[in-house]
């Protein structure tokens, strides 16, 4: 295989023309501000290396990513039990589709949906009113970061616009799967979603993914089936209604989020992150995806 740093960097160079396509996620309007041509790659190897392209030191918003690690909390806190409120199952919808909960009494998919990443925050809630500053700390810790830092600017602007979560909150509150009190939840939902750090930071912080649910520095994160189960939930469900195609063109587990980041893992080799701000009509990272197939292509590397 070429120099993980030479493709990276081929890879950087193929795309240069398509810098700026897709379309960056507004309907939180402190997203929007964000330059649709920025671009940055980073892999942390096993044995510790990092390579890295383009903007791959600078923060943006990882949203749905933090669903990962939100969950990773929430199964050290509560382990199997924590499936008796949430699926196990990609939804073939929207990340932010309430249609489901009707029929299926308010019991969401899955954890890496909003309404499933919903419940897992209550979960983690009931163990800790600290839910909102125990993810930060986790992805400060597993990323190796002083800098990682809620935005609070994303947080406030998807507060006052984040209608349709807020809904869904209610809803499922209606049906009782959400146990405490709506407010709570979504204030820490937000804060999660608007964590601020770069693709290095976000490769290290998924270094776990890859190494049995052991962290850069040998703490245990996750018991080695849990960390398998985890990644299989990123392979089906980590990037909504367009799993099926990740896994096709990619070959990797991957979670995603509309700031335009997707995180990966290749088990026992690397984990990595891809940013691209402009997002396709699933709200997965247009030339993040892109970049992925071309990696997975150039290096043969896939889990299947
Ligand atoms: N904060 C965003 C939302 O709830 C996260 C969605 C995402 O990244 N897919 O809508």
């Amino acid at each position: 295989m070429r120099d993980l740093q030479v493709i990276l960097d081929d890879i950087h160079q193929q795309l240069q023309p398509f810098l700026g396509e897709g379309k960056v996620a507004n309907y939180i309007p402190q997203l929007g501000d964000v330059s649709p041509k920025k671009f940055g790659i980073a892999i942390r190897a096993s044995d510790g290396k990092m390579f890295s392209t383009g903007d791959a030191q600078e923060a943006f918003s990882i949203q749905s990513i933090s669903k990962l690690f939100t969950l990773t909390l929430a199964l050290q806190a509560h382990g199997d039990r924590l499936w008796h409120r949430v699926g196990r199952e990609s939804s073939g919808n929207p990340f932010n589709s309430l249609v489901q909960l009707e029929k299926e009494d308010g019991v969401p998919r899955n954890p890496f949906i909003n309404a499933g990443a919903l419940i897992v925050t209550d979960a983690l809630y009931q163990t800790d009113k600290n839910a909102k500053d125990v993810v930060l700390d986790l992805v400060r810790r597993l990323g190796r970061s002083s800098t990682a830092a809620f935005d609070v600017e994303v947080a406030q602007s998807e507060r006052t616009h984040g209608y349709r979560n807020l809904a869904m909150a209610n809803f499922m509150k209606s049906f009782g799967t959400i146990h405490s009190d709506v407010d709570p939840i979504v204030d820490a939902y937000f804060h999660h979603c608007s964590i601020a750090m770069s693709c290095e930071e976000l490769a290290t912080a998924c270094s776990f993914l890859a190494a049995e649910g052991l962290d850069t520095e040998g703490n245990r994160v996750l018991s080695a089936s849990q960390t398998k189960k985890v990644n299989a939930l990123m392979l089906t469900c980590g990037t909504y209604d367009a799993a099926g195609e990740f896994a096709y063109r990619v070959g990797l587990p991957c979670k995603s989020g509309v700031g335009g980041g997707i995180v990966a893992s290749m088990p026992g080799e690397f984990s990595l992150c891809v940013w691209a701000p402009g997002l396709d009509s699933n709200g997965n990272s247009l030339l993040g995806l892109k970049a992925l197939e071309l990696l997975t292509t150039e290096t043969g590397i896939s889990i299947f």
